[in-house]
């Protein structure tokens, strides 16, 4: 059989923005067109809800397959082979696309606006004479579809599932505050999925611990990147704020004292970025420090809303999730977590404003965090092209 001409991708929410579709198409078929460069595709184009690559005889439809399948707001994706709007010509193809499988029964569904009942009955009859198999409507191995477009008959059969979504760029940007953990990626990439640009803000305690979490965090960022196109990481110092920390504040309370200050050290960088949310990869109830009580409290520190993705996720859930996106395998890498450094083994599950307020009221909290922000080291990624430190 030969090459199939073109990959139809469609979508579905973004069929629901009415008065927005046409942005919403414009950027699907810019992010399809950078999330496949160089891999064959002359050209994608907007028909309606469906995006429509056409490819070189020489694609690399694996590769391809790949970056369809990571791309927010492609529900669902195919590759098809075109006919003219004649009959036999779509006959003839329907026979060449049967006889490339092996299947024992099968469907047509032919969607043509006049005579779509003709059509599956007349192809269905060649099907059957061509390779015996049957016709089953309800269960069939092989459903073979052809659709009709004043621009040609497309016929097909597998359809692959997509990311699902929205398209990256229409929902505004958030800065993410991600660990090296399992949890904050599949947080990133459900903001990223939402339609998000996501800066991924990292705090790491080196030299306190060894540099491990940075090159996590570094992978970790590459991964997300395949989903998003153009990645911002911000690898930001946290010794200096724990430092501070720990010489003024009790063991129990540390661990939401280090995150009121995640929070507003990746609210800063939220400012310079442009973003309006910031986005954790809490979970509830998951840890001592995530209870509705510490959430709250650690919530308190930003004036931006703080999205939590995950919050009503099981564990479970989630690592199948950040097994799904490609996350997993760097997440469970070994590494110290900055927020065990000094903190006993049994932190506060509740601690209150109040009592965080008053820890720090004696830290120079503006001056911590401005440095912080001022020691970030930025990594930029972007598609086709290989991480350039900025
Ligand atoms: P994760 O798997 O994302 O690390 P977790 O279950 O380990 O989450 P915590 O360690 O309690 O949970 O952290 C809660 C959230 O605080 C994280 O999901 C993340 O958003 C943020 N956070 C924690 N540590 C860091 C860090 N070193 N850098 C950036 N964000 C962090
Ligand atoms: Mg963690």
């Amino acid at each position: 059989m030969e090459q199939p001409p073109f990959v139809l991708v469609r979508v579905h929410e973004v069929a629901l923005k009415r008065g927005n579709r046409r942005r919403f198409m414009r950027v699907l078929t810019d992010n399809l067109r950078r999330a496949t460069a160089g891999l064959g595709v002359r050209s994608v184009e907007a028909d309606h809800l469906v995006a429509r690559l056409t490819l070189a005889d020489d694609a690399d439809w694996p590769t391809l397959r790949d970056a369809l399948a990571k791309t927010p707001g492609a529900v669902k994706f195919t590759s098809v082979y075109r006919a003219d709007l004649d009959y036999d010509e779509v006959a003839a193809l329907v026979a060449r696309v049967a006889k490339a499988r092996r299947f024992s029964t099968f469907r047509i569904s032919a969607r043509f606006p006049l005579t779509s009942r003709e059509m599956n009955v007349s192809l269905g009859a060649l099907v059957e004479h061509e390779t015996r198999a049957r016709v089953d409507l309800t269960r069939p191995d092989l459903n073979i579809r052809v659709d009709v477009f004043a621009s040609g008959a497309f016929v097909w059969t597998d359809e692959e599932p997509g990311a699902g979504g929205l398209p990256v760029g229409t929902g505004g940007r958030v800065a993410v505050l991600m660990s090296g953990g399992i949890d904050s990626p599949v947080a990133a990439w459900r903001m990223i999925r939402r339609g998000c640009r996501a800066t991924l803000v990292h705090f790491h305690s080196f030299p306190l611990v060894e540099g491990r979490s940075r090159e996590k965090a570094r992978e970790l960022a590459a991964a997300l990147n395949a989903y998003q196109l153009d990645t911002r990481l911000y690898l930001t110092p946290f010794a200096d704020v724990q430092r501070a920390i720990i010489l003024s504040t009790r063991g129990p309370l540390r661990v939401v004292a280090y995150r009121r200050f995640m929070m507003r050290i990746a609210e800063a960088v939220a400012r310079r970025e442009g973003a309006q949310a910031l986005v954790t990869g809490e979970s509830l109830g998951q840890v001592g420090s995530q209870t509705l009580a510490n959430i709250a409290t650690v919530g308190e520190a930003a004036a931006l809303p703080v999205l939590r993705p995950l919050a009503g996720m099981d564990k479970v859930e989630i690592i199948d999730q950040a097994q799904a996106i490609g996350t997993y395998e760097t997440s469970i890498l070994p590494d110290e977590d900055c927020c065990s450094l000094f903190v006993p083994r049994s932190p506060s599950t509740a601690v209150s404003v109040e009592e965080a307020r008053a820890v720090e009221r004696n830290l120079d909290v503006e001056a911590l965090v401005a440095q912080a922000v001022e020691a970030a080291e930025v990594v930029e990624y972007h598609v086709g092209s290989r991480t350039v430190d900025a």
